[in-house]
């Protein structure tokens, strides 16, 4: 049974009501949650207020050597954590084992380490007067994640947060609560102080809405869909608070026909379909240059099919089960649209069922859509499934005029041995992330962020300290 952490206990939500935690490779309730609303929030925001004057002012060092307790408590427990992903949210257990829970470890050991390094200006101004800038945590913070990539994203956010001195009230997904409840069990064991960090669980509209309207809450970090990203903009901007969003994305995956072919071609399988599609950063525009475009078709749709549907528990399973029956039928029903729209489905297209424990899991096929317009719903709308379109192009203008058509400016990934042509597509591209000739590589010192409906703000080393502290100038006459 999960439930909320609040000032350093473990407590249900005051209304003393759950709801059910489906494991989606069976598609049956396992586990339940608490149901909290905004009761259980003021009591997280009232043990956060009295947590930080002390918090804010132990030494970094200190709050440095928690960190990083929790993070060699969280890697000592790794095969617990890796497994719970895998159940809660229906990705392979391979997966949550070398890329999950060792991020989330590593997103808590890099900015207790990155602190050290924080340093703020000074501006002399001759011998007139010297202004220096001060950088103090913000207070209360609020911190709303999704489920995609459940414990990487949560601790993504809250690492940065303690470490800057902050009190945080974090919400994860209703959807995938479990690694932040282990997580919570975790800070106790690790001797975070009462109200420090405080985990409250519950649905978006009540618990999240909780959180983006307390007038306590100074800034807001969420990951999410647009649509939501919106909605808590919209109580928040309003009361001054410090926002950071990560949104949706609908990311082009540009391959020239001079790319290195063989290294493409095993990296779009996996930009494509890791995770079951189901990571923001997932390439599901795949624009290909006429040349190579009907062996690219060939090559990819074989690769494709021999990905492997199974329970996420199997150590050979490459793709496992979509994260609840209602984003399972939505991934579908974008199926059904493409073919309305006039697209050919080259693979996959169908719910798989399996034998056995999965038997009513939630599971689809990695489906390949050809035939499609650029501008059509289904290349201009987020599906955050296992579904790609390949369209062909002829010139670099036609392709970045296409690249670019959506709302969204999240990531791109280009594909070309030609150094000229590879800088000049990245600097037109509208996207805050661009990869060439590779996906998903990741520096933690980096800015990760979108463009236009991708997001506002930048996360990642010195710009998620910056957000989370509040830059002071102090000017100091000299004479
Ligand atoms: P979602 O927006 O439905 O939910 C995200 C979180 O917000 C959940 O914790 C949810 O409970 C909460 N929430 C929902 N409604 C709320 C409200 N009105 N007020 C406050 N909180 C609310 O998103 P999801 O379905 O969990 O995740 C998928 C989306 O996340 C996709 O659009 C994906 O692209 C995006 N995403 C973006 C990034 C990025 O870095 N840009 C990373 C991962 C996922």
């Amino acid at each position: 049974m999960v439930k909320n952490y609040i000032n350093g206990e473990l407590v249900e939500a005051v209304s003393g009501q759950f709801f059910d935690n489906y494991d989606p490779s069976e598609g049956t309730p396992y586990d339940i949650t608490p149901d909290s609303d905004e009761r259980d929030i003021e009591l997280a925001v009232k043990a956060a207020e009295k947590a930080f004057p002390k918090w804010s002012n132990t030494p970094v060092e200190e709050r440095s050597a928690i960190i990083m307790k929790i993070a060699s408590l969280i890697q000592r427990d790794i095969g617990e954590f890796a497994r719970a992903e895998c159940v809660d949210n229906g990705k392979p257990l391979a997966l949550a084992k070398t890329v999950d829970i060792p991020r989330a470890i590593r997103n808590f050991e890099f900015f207790a380490s990155a602190i050290h390094g924080f340093s703020s200006e000074s501006h002399s101004m001759e011998d007139k007067a010297i202004n220096y800038t001060l950088r103090n945590p913000i207070g209360v913070v609020g911190a709303i994640s999704p489920w995609n990539l459940p414990l990487y994203l949560f601790t993504w956010k809250i690492a940065p947060a303690l470490i800057t001195g902050n009190c945080v009230v974090a919400k994860p997904s209703e959807i995938t609560p479990v690694t932040a409840y282990m997580l919570s069990e975790i800070c106790i064991e690790a001797g975070l102080p009462k109200g420090v960090l405080n985990i409250v669980h519950g649905y978006g509209h009540k618990t999240g809405k909780a959180i983006s309207s307390h007038p306590k809450i100074k800034a807001i970090t969420f990951t999410g869909g647009t649509k939501t990203g919106a909605d808590i903009a919209s109580i928040a901007a309003p009361m001054f608070k410090k926002l950071s969003l990560e949104l949706g994305g609908k990311n082009p995956n540009i391959i020239f026909a001079d790319c290195n072919y063989e290294q493409m071609l095993e990296t779009t399988v996996l930009s494509s379909f890791r995770n079951q599609g189901e990571i923001c950063l997932c390439g599901s525009r795949i624009f290909i240059e006429k040349p190579i475009y009907e062996k690219f078709k060939k090559d990819f749709t074989a690769k494709t099919k021999k990905l492997k549907i199974g329970d996420p528990l199997q150590a050979n399973t490459d793709q496992g089960a979509i994260v609840s029956k209602e984003h399972m039928e939505k991934i579908l029903s974008y199926i059904q649209l493409a073919k309305e729209e006039g697209g050919t489905v080259l693979c996959g297209g169908n719910r798989v069922e399996l034998e056995g424990r999965c038997k009513n899991g939630w599971f689809i096929e990695p489906t390949i859509i050809e035939g499609l317009p650029y501008n059509c719903r289904t290349n201009l709308e987020e599906i955050f499934g296992p579904v790609v379109t390949l369209i062909p192009f002829e010139t670099e203008e036609e392709v970045l005029k296409m690249a670019n058509s959506t709302e969204y400016g999240l990531a791109s990934i280009i594909w070309t041995e030609n150094l000229s042509r590879a800088h000049r597509v990245a600097a037109k591209i509208q996207t805050g992330i661009v990869w060439i000739n590779c996906w998903m590589v990741r520096d933690l010192r980096t800015p990760f962020g979108g463009m236009r409906s991708s997001g506002v703000g930048r996360e990642g080393g010195i710009e998620a300290l910056r957000f989370f502290t509040e830059a002071r100038n102090i000017c100091v006459k000299l004479q």
